[in-house]
């Protein structure tokens, strides 16, 4: 396989040989350094790479160059190699521009020359940004593929579940594809048992469930112990905070989740607003960081979901979908939200068959060159409907309201007001979804009346609602299913009947002691992430005190 590339871009001749030199010896077993003398060659270059699908995993562009600036380089790189990493090199007098950089031509960093030692300088960064890019990169390569067919919901679920634990594989759709066919046929399988996943070691499984596949892959899906200090229902930010906080300070912490670490924040294009963060991070990246963190400290995660919780003197067991339980003290249920469901004619039946909740990101490579719709106009369609922008024709966003400016954040607002090809369709509702196998249109009403438009992909974003259905009546929680906890377990001024205990509840603790409920779950949380992670920070002090009761 061909070494990824490393392109540093500088006229000056002498910075350019001191950047190659020292990306050489840091990363040049890995990676292929490339140079170029001016931002017009570094972009025929690219040209070229792409050309003969070579991969491009960093540009690093000096900003004072003649002709083209880095930063009009970096942003005119981008379509080439929108994954890329790209930084730019500035002299300290040029960090207002290298800021405003972030925004405008979406640089992932900017350096400060000059960048001695690059021991301490140049080198954390980019392992840094070059992890991140390698967490998303498909290398062209035999191991593991799915044969499936686009429209299908079952092939979508496969893919997502994948591609969201970065497990890399390639995707054949079956339609019109001999090669597909031909994998089946060799294997006597026909084209109605798609999704087919077929492993590097010559087996395969025919539409697996998750359990299944996590299995294959390597993920854990049975706990190592049966009891733990703490168990974590849920791995979003905060089921991951809890479990960075849980294991490193000693608690045995066992965090159970049936897709991937990351929970929504995992489907997200780009949190732009979290701290720490001046160009923002990708949810996948956020979660991956965070399970690794939390690995290190010694939590244990295994990919299932949890069907059931029971109580029992001191111990709370929880039951797996595969019907195994397990016992804690103390459970946190970080369980967050998922999005509403449209409820329309057409919809229903369309799900996974080009209606999508959730950013779906797992589709936005299939949506190339396609007009893509967005419903909804809160930051969570604002930045799924730049993320797809990357990739389709168009993307109109659908808004039941005047503007954007009541619901979304500003700086998603005017990203998108710079974006052309992303159509603000205000006061318009979708009133059905057309299509047998797959969508193939959209019935709107807008301020103009009704009208019908050829649509294949729609995105939804119109608000969300907690899984909480599965708890037993004795975790008491709002009418509309977020858990009570704390001060707002008192109604009227009165704990709950069933509160046994001689102490008010604590901040996060639900309505039966030791279960606690921390992030979007949560009865009156705000809906952010770096909220959620309080949370589950704090719910793990609560934890500590509510285990020296013992
Ligand atoms: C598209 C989008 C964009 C967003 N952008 C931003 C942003 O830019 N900035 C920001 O601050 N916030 C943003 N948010 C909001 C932010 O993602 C959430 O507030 C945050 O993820 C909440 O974290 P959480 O841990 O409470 O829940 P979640 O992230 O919802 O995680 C909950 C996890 O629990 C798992 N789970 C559910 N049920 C079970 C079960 N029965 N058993 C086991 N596990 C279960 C789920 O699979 C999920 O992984 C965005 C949200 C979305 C959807």
């Amino acid at each position: 396989m061909a070494r990824p590339i490393l392109l540093a871009v500088d006229d000056d001749v002498s910075v350019l040989e001191a950047v190659v030199q020292d990306l050489r010896r840091h990363y040049g077993e890995t990676y292929r350094v490339m140079r170029a003398a001016s931002g017009q060659a570094a972009l025929d270059t690219l040209a070229q790479l792409r050309k003969r699908d070579e991969p491009v995993a960093l540009i690093l562009s000096d900003q004072r160059m003649p002709g083209i600036t880095g930063v009009e380089f970096l942003e005119r790189a981008r379509p080439f190699y929108p994954e890329a990493r790209r930084v730019l090199l500035t002299a300290y007098a040029d960090t207002e521009a290298a800021i405003r950089a972030i925004n405008t031509a979406r640089i992932h960093y900017y350096l400060n020359k000059p960048w001695d030692p690059p021991e301490e300088k140049l080198y954390p960064v980019l392992t840094d940004l070059l992890d991140d890019w390698k967490a998303g990169y498909q290398p062209p390569f035999e191991g593991l593929r799915v044969i499936g067919h686009r429209w299908s919901l079952k092939d979508h679920r496969v893919r997502s579940f994948l591609s969201r634990n970065q497990v890399p594989y390639r995707w054949l759709d079956i339609a019109g594809n001999e090669d597909a066919l031909k994998l089946l046929t060799d294997r006597q399988l026909n084209p109605d048992q798609v999704p087919v996943v077929l492993f590097a070691d010559g087996t395969w499984l025919v539409d697996p469930d998750v359990e299944a596949l996590a299995g294959r892959v390597g993920l854990s899906i049975q706990a190592a112990q049966e009891f733990y200090d703490i168990v974590v229902v849920g791995a979003g930010p905060a089921g991951l905070a809890a479990a960075v906080y849980g294991a490193s300070e000693g608690l045995r912490t066992l965090v159970i989740e049936p897709v991937a670490p990351g929970g929504q924040a995992g489907s997200t294009s780009r949190i732009e607003n979290y701290l720490g963060f001046p160009s923002g991070i990708t949810g996948a990246d956020l979660g991956r960081r965070a399970h690794a963190q939390a690995c290190r400290f010694g939590a244990e995660f295994v990919t299932q979901r949890v069907t059931s919780l029971r109580v029992d003197g001191q111990y709370r067991f929880v039951q797996l979908a595969d019907g195994r339980e397990v016992s804690s003290h103390v459970v946190l249920l970080s369980t967050g939200v998922h999005y509403r469901m449209l409820d329309i004619p057409g919809a229903d039946q369309l799900a996974g068959r080009g209606i999508y909740y959730g950013a779906a990101l797992v589709e936005a490579l299939a949506c190339k060159g396609e007009d893509v719709f967005v419903v909804g106009g809160a930051n969570s369609a604002g930045q799924a409907a730049l993320h797809f922008a990357n990739y389709a024709r168009t993307v109109t966003m659908l808004i039941r309201g005047n503007g954007l400016s009541a619901t979304m954040s500003k700086y998603l607002i005017d990203e998108i007001g710079r974006t052309s090809n992303i159509v603000l369709e205000a006061q318009t509702q979708v009133m059905e979804a057309i299509g047998e196998e797959r969508l193939e249109g959209l019935r709107l009403l807008g301020p103009q009346g009704e009208s019908v438009v050829p649509a294949s992909s729609l995105f939804v974003f119109i608000g969300a609602a907690p899984g909480t259905a599965w708890l037993p009546s004795c975790i008491l929680r709002d009418d509309k299913g977020f858990v009570l906890a704390g001060p707002d377990l008192r109604a009227d001024g009165k704990l709950p009947e069933g509160w046994r205990e001689q102490r008010e509840p604590f901040l996060l603790e639900s309505s039966v002691p030791g279960v606690f409920v921390a992030g979007d779950v949560r009865h009156g949380s705000i809906k952010r992430v770096a909220s959620a992670v309080g949370e589950g920070s704090i719910a793990v002090q609560f934890a500590h005190q509510y285990l020296a009761g013992f």
